[in-house]
């Protein structure tokens, strides 16, 4: 079978040794650095990502020393105690034929402890602590901090280290004036406020010898107004080149940057011209280090193409891996359709990292855990149908075929995916639709027997005699019941999304939930128009992403295109809308839908719908005594007001004597999403 991606399977010669394939699992704190009780459980994780092909892995980031905590307690490599700690990792890595390299991470003034110290003492708007200004003298006890770190990852067995230089760590903080107001030979002109960087480098390659990676993670693009300017970006890049970096890694935006760079919405591989640029530039003064691209690259073909257009020498891919640790193996075998797709979601990775959870992986719930979540033969074959092919169906009925049991997955339409079928058809989260296409070709492998378009009764399921039913029913609309709900104009949020309602000018939309926030962001976008999230100069203009040779940090006035419609959201409760949404995601749909201008309303009583000068008319009133009401006039209003278990099947079935479970939304509706959803099924699934 000839090379189906040539550039990125191609190996990697270092010189002193030589990457099988061109792919970094890049850097991603999974919480399983913090402890020594994961050791075990993160040496499983990592050797699952050797088995599965990849051609060097970075670790979580470990700080040299307590200053650099991210939080307290957070994983340091300091002593040789810890050092022999890491050997189980790195054994477990090098046995499955695979390198890694530990990322060095000092976090400064973005420490979320009391030891944080920083160039200049400035707060970050990202942690209450306000650091500590260094002494020289301290500035140097960094340096020899960073240095111990990678001599013990090399007594550790590590292929090599990842020096953290760009999103808005430690680093970052001495080499832009923002966070930098020293006088003395660490700040001012840029060769000081850059001597910190070149200084690790150069004492590190001392350190550890010739033949050991060292990967310089250098910020391309910081995003953040003041930032560097891409001279400064190319001094840097040439300097710790000279000062013995193998290998030159991308690292977008602060983390202070209000720009996104890694959710969903961001366009795939949106920041790989700036890699280019920087490839070209160190080309043409001489210099052929080879320099990584990363960001929002979760598919072979996005990665062979980046490769093949010149704009990288490899390709940096870090929740990919939580999504499928085969990745490059299925790519390698032709199988690229077989690969679970990250969804870009944030949802159980970055999104539990900053709660201080395991990170895991929406669409993978062994991620984190492999040690424990074990999808092992059947021990005897049994006969199940599983009712709905949502996500929390597929999951299940995919994991029980795959465990040898023979499975039946009814759904009611003529599709599978549930509400992924809604989701999908939002702009900027176009993505979703790959996690169908993955599951439809996991049922042709496994053997389900898919029976689409067959809406399924107690007694019709009665008569198949199953050993067990599951149901994976999902949720109907919640009724509001709000007077006057019934009036011409009034619809629910599944017409709106699926175009089957017209939808006016003026819209109100009742419930500011997850639904309510993305039928907010499709009515905004002229449903003709393609969205943002597929259109790199749009998504660019809504942002204010410009180019960085130009714009210093790569930022500029945001000019985003006008709403196609005038939105009000509402919800009953006091406090700002959208705060139950993702952790590190909720900001970016509120960003969103500001500069939309969609008018976010709280703490308000639904009194009644009705006729209103000529259109329809929201009547409302605020606070409990219900007097000050105003009336919100509309065109549409839509219903998203939340959901409510379908699970009628289960009481004829249990009457009868079925073993009947209930997963996903016909378990609950409350808080219900996607990751519990099959987080759920595959538990099930993995257990009966
Ligand atoms: P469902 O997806 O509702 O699937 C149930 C299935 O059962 C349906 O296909 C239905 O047709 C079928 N069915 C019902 N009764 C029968 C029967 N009697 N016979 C046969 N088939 C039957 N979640 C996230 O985590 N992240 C997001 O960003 C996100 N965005 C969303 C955006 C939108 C617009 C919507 C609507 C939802 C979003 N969700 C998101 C929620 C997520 O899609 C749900 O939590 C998830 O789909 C629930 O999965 P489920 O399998 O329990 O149910
Ligand atoms: P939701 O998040 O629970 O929000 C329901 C909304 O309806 C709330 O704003 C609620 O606010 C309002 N509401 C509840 N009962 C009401 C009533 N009787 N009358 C009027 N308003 C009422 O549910 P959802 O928006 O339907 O989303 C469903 C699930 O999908 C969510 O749990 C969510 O996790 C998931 N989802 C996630 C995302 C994501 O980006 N992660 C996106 C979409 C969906 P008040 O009670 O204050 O009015
Ligand atoms: Fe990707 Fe979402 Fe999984 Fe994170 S949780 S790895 S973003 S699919």
């Amino acid at each position: 079978m000839a090379n189906p991606y040539p550039r990125l399977l191609a190996p990697l010669d270092l010189g002193f040794t030589t990457l099988k394939n061109r792919v970094l699992m890049g850097s991603m704190h999974t919480g399983l650095e913090d402890g020594r009780k994961h050791f075990p459980a993160m040496a499983a994780f990592y050797a699952e990502r050797a088995r599965g092909g990849v051609g060097l892995i970075v670790t979580g980031g470990f700080a040299p020393n307590i200053e650099g905590w991210a939080k307290p307690f957070a994983g340091t490599l300091a002593t040789p105690a810890a050092a022999r700690r890491h050997r189980e990792v790195t054994d477990a890595v090098h046995a499955e034929g695979g390198k890694i390299a530990l990322q060095i991470l000092h976090t400064g003034r973005y420490a979320y402890q009391p030891f944080a110290v920083a160039p200049s003492r400035i707060q970050s708007p990202i942690s209450p602590f306000t650091p500590r200004e260094l002494s020289e003298r301290g500035i140097e006890r960094q340096i020899r901090a960073f240095v111990r770190c990678a001599k013990l990852a090399r007594d550790a067995g590590y292929d090599g280290v990842e020096v953290m230089g760009s999103e808005g760590y430690f680093i970052n903080q001495f080499l832009v004036t923002h966070t930098n107001h020293r006088q003395d030979r660490w700040g001012g002109a840029y060769a000081n406020r850059m001597r910190l960087a070149v200084e690790i480098v150069r004492r590190i390659r001392e350190a550890v010898g010739t033949d050991f990676i060292l990967i310089y993670r250098l910020s391309l693009i910081d995003l953040i107004p003041g930032g560097s300017s891409w001279p400064e970006v190319i001094e840097l890049a040439q300097a710790v080149t000279a000062a013995g970096a193998t290998i030159l890694n991308s690292g977008i935006g602060w983390h202070e940057a209000r720009v996104p760079t890694i959710a969903t919405s961001v366009p795939r591989a949106a920041f790989a011209g700036v890699t280019k640029r920087l490839r070209d530039d160190l080309r043409s003064a001489g210099l052929g280090i080879p320099v990584i691209t990363s960001n929002r690259i979760n598919t072979p073909e996005t990665a062979e193409q980046v490769l093949a257009n010149g704009s990288a020498d490899m390709v940096s891919m870090a929740r990919p891996f939580l999504a499928d640790a085969d990745f490059v193996a299925k790519a390698a075998a032709g199988r690229s359709d077989e690969i679970n797709t990250c969804i870009a979601c944030n949802q159980a990775c970055l999104d539990h990292t900053f709660k201080n959870q395991l990170a895991s992986c929406l669409v993978n719930p062994r991620a984190g855990h492999e040690t424990t979540l074990l999808i092992r033969a059947a021990p005897a074959k049994r006969r199940f149908a599983v009712v709905g092919a949502g996500p929390a169906g597929l999951a299940a009925a995919t994991t029980l075929a795959e465990r040898g049991h023979e499975v039946d997955l009814y759904e009611a339409a003529d599709q599978i995916g549930g509400q992924f079928n809604l989701a999908r058809r939002i702009p900027g989260k176009e993505e979703f639709s790959e996690t169908l296409r993955y599951f439809s070709r996991r049922i042709e492998r496994t053997g389900v027997k898919l029976h689409l378009g067959q809406r399924v009764s107690g007694p019709s399921l009665l008569a198949e005699r199953h050993d067990a039913v599951l149901l994976a029913t999902g949720v109907t609309p919640r009724d509001p019941k709000i007077a006057g709900q019934d009036s011409p104009g009034v619809i629910s949020y599944i017409d709106a999304i699926l175009g089957r309602q017209p939808v006016g000018l003026r819209v109100a939309l009742i419930g500011a939930g997850g639904i309510g926030f993305d039928v907010a962001e499709l009515l905004v976008h002229d449903g003709a128009h393609v969205s943002p999230s597929q259109d790199l100069a749009a998504w660019q203009r809504e942002w204010g992403v410009a180019d960085p040779t130009l714009h210093r940090g790569g930022v500029t006035r945001a000019a985003p295109a006008p709403a196609a419609r005038q939105v009000t959201l509402l919800q009953r409760k006091a406090g700002k809308p959208g705060a139950g949404l993702g952790k590190t995601t909720g900001w970016i749909h509120r960003a969103a839908l500001k500069m939309k201008n969609v008018q976010m309303v709280s703490g308000v009583n639904y009194e009644r719908i009705g006729a209103h000068d000529g259109a329809l008319g929201l009547f409302v009133t605020h606070g409990e005594r219900r007097t000050d009401g105003e009336v919100i006039a509309c065109d549409t209003i839509v219903l998203c007001a939340g959901q409510v278990p379908q699970r009628e099947l289960q009481q004829p079935l249990e009457a009868a004597g079925v073993e009947v479970h209930l997963i996903g939304g016909a378990h609950e509706a409350g808080e219900l999403d996607a990751k519990r959803a099959i987080d759920q099924g595959t538990r099930l699934a993995a257990a009966l």
